[in-house]
């Protein structure tokens, strides 16, 4: 492209950021529901949940579901949903392992019984959804992964491929170039790789509401603006406090994500990293037709600095990733969810995408933290002589893995040896971070190192190879 072009180009791209709200347009839905009261007094029950963010509210509606007579506590430190639940792509992915690559290079020996309980998650989360009539806009749509460069199509058919050879390709289907453009028209598209049935498109907010009044219709107890203060063993059970109460329990599932866990331990095996997500007004029926999508599938690119998009109900573009940020010291602050130079770079990543689009308007922009972990993928366990459970780590990809974490927090606060106990997924933890400076250090250097992978044709260097030799890793 000429300079002039160039900025010209650029000039279009801020000023379709001018009327962006700073806000997750999820969360800005008029079907909010109100907050719950907050907890003042005391409170006993079987089991006490923290945290009102899909992992909590999952692992209170099984436990009822599971046995109604358990009498089921929920403490949600802001409100349910405003945190990583109410804020995401809306990707609800059956992969508990942040994608089937990760989950072949880290267990290869159980990756057939991960993929079959991941897709079983996703049929239970669809069967949830229509049992409660919760109208969370949930699409089994699939998603197709797009390659954007030469090597990127090479690899995405070898991988095919190997998927084909493992018994893993069930559903998924190579697109070539011709094929992926006549889903999703884009001239940046090389091929494509389409999981039929392996990912649902939700309204992320509508979900974590609608998961909290099935909650409250089966009894269980919500309290918000209550954060849980302190974790303590008392008498044959556990103590929690709050800011005007406390709760007495006899089990206590920990669902808090990315905040600090009320157990010291586990506080290492994550560092928040913020990704970020634009919304585009509604597009008309005409401008939608320049780019097809009849299949309204979810997208992601392969690079390792990735984009995914999707349709909203109403026909909207959501366009987030690339950027994942990672800041010094570790710490989760409202200040660091807005971002406008990664909206700036966002914008324009959209328009080379979809030229088509120019002059379409992003109405909202915004960002927020992610639970990484150094293997992508959840990590659970127990405290307390098992009296707390706890899980964490998704990383990325938690808007369907949270509920077999729920599963999973379930089975071990029950003492119960199940299918889910018995992985070696769910039995080793992760590698935990350093302290600083050298998760920063480490980090840093790993991102720099992909983005430099990405601009020359994938080649990882000595860095990026020690890391997966050493099974480490960094990702959004
Ligand atoms: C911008 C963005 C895009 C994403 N896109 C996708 C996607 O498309 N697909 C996908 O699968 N995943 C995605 N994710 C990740 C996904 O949203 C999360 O993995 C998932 O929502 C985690 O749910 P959670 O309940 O564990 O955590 P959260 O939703 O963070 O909930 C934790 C809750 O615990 C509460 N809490 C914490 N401490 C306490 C305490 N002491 N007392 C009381 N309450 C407490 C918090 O207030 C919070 O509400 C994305 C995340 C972000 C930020």
């Amino acid at each position: 492209m000429a300079p002039s072009a160039m900025s010209r180009g650029r000039d279009n791209w801020i000023a379709s950021l001018s009327e962006a709200q700073p806000v997750p347009y999820w969360l800005e839905d008029p079907g909010k529901p109100g907050p719950e009261p907050a907890l003042t007094g005391a409170e006993t029950c079987d089991l006490l949940v923290v945290g009102g963010g899909y992992s909590g509210l999952w692992t209170a509606l099984n436990a009822k579901e599971r046995d109604p007579r358990r009498d089921v506590v929920l403490l949600e430190g802001r409100e349910v949903g405003w945190a990583a639940s109410g804020r995401n792509g809306g990707f609800c992915a059956a992969s508990l392992t942040h994608g089937l690559p990760n989950g072949l290079t880290r267990w290869p020996d159980e990756i057939h019984e991960l993929e079959r309980l991941g897709r079983r998650n996703l049929d239970e989360i669809e069967a949830a959804v229509a049992r409660h009539g919760i109208d969370c806009e949930f699409e089994r749509t699939g998603e197709i992964d797009v390659a954007t460069e030469t090597y990127q199509a090479r690899e995405l058919r070898d991988w095919h491929r190997e998927l084909q050879e493992q018994g893993l390709a069930d559903g998924i289907d190579f697109l070539d170039e011709e094929a992926v453009r006549a889903q999703v028209n884009s001239p940046t598209f090389k091929a494509g790789l389409w999981d039929h049935q392996g990912v649902a498109m939700l309204h992320p907010a509508k979900l974590a509401w609608g998961l909290k009044q099935a909650c409250l219709r089966l009894g269980v107890r919500v309290y918000e603006h209550t954060p849980a203060l302190t974790l303590k063993q008392y008498g044959a059970g556990m103590a929690v406090r709050t800011p005007y109460g406390a709760v007495r329990a006899r089990k206590v599932a920990l669902g808090t994500n990315i905040f600090p866990s009320l157990l010291r331990r586990v506080r290492s095996y994550t560092v928040p990293v913020y990704d970020y997500a634009l919304m585009t007004e509604p597009l008309g029926e005409e401008r939608l037709a320049e780019i097809g999508w009849r299949g309204r599938q979810g997208l992601g690119d392969s690079a390792n600095q990735f984009h995914y998009f999707r349709l909203s109900a109403d026909n909207r573009i959501l366009w987030g990733g690339y950027d994942a940020v990672h800041h010094y010291g570790g710490r989760v602050r409202a200040e660091y969810d807005d971002r406008p130079e990664t909206y700036a770079k966002l914008a324009g990543h959209f328009f080379t995408c979809f030229p088509q689009l120019e002059g379409v308007r992003f109405t909202h922009a915004w960002g927020g933290a992610i639970d990484t972990c150094s293997r992508f993928s959840a990590f659970f366990g127990t405290a307390h002589q098992d009296k707390v459970a706890y899980a964490a780590g998704f990383t990325g990809l938690g808007v369907g893995a949270t509920r077999f974490g729920a599963d999973v927090m379930l089975d071990l606060l029950d003492g119960e040896r199940t299918e889910r106990t018995e992985l070696e997924m769910v039995r080793k933890r992760p590698l935990p971070f350093p302290p600083e400076p050298f998760a920063w250090t480490g980090i840093a250097l790993t991102k720099w190192s992909l983005a430099r992978a990405d601009a020359h044709g994938g080649r990882r260097n000595l860095w990026l190879r020690t890391m997966d030799k050493l099974g480490l890793g960094f990702d959004s």
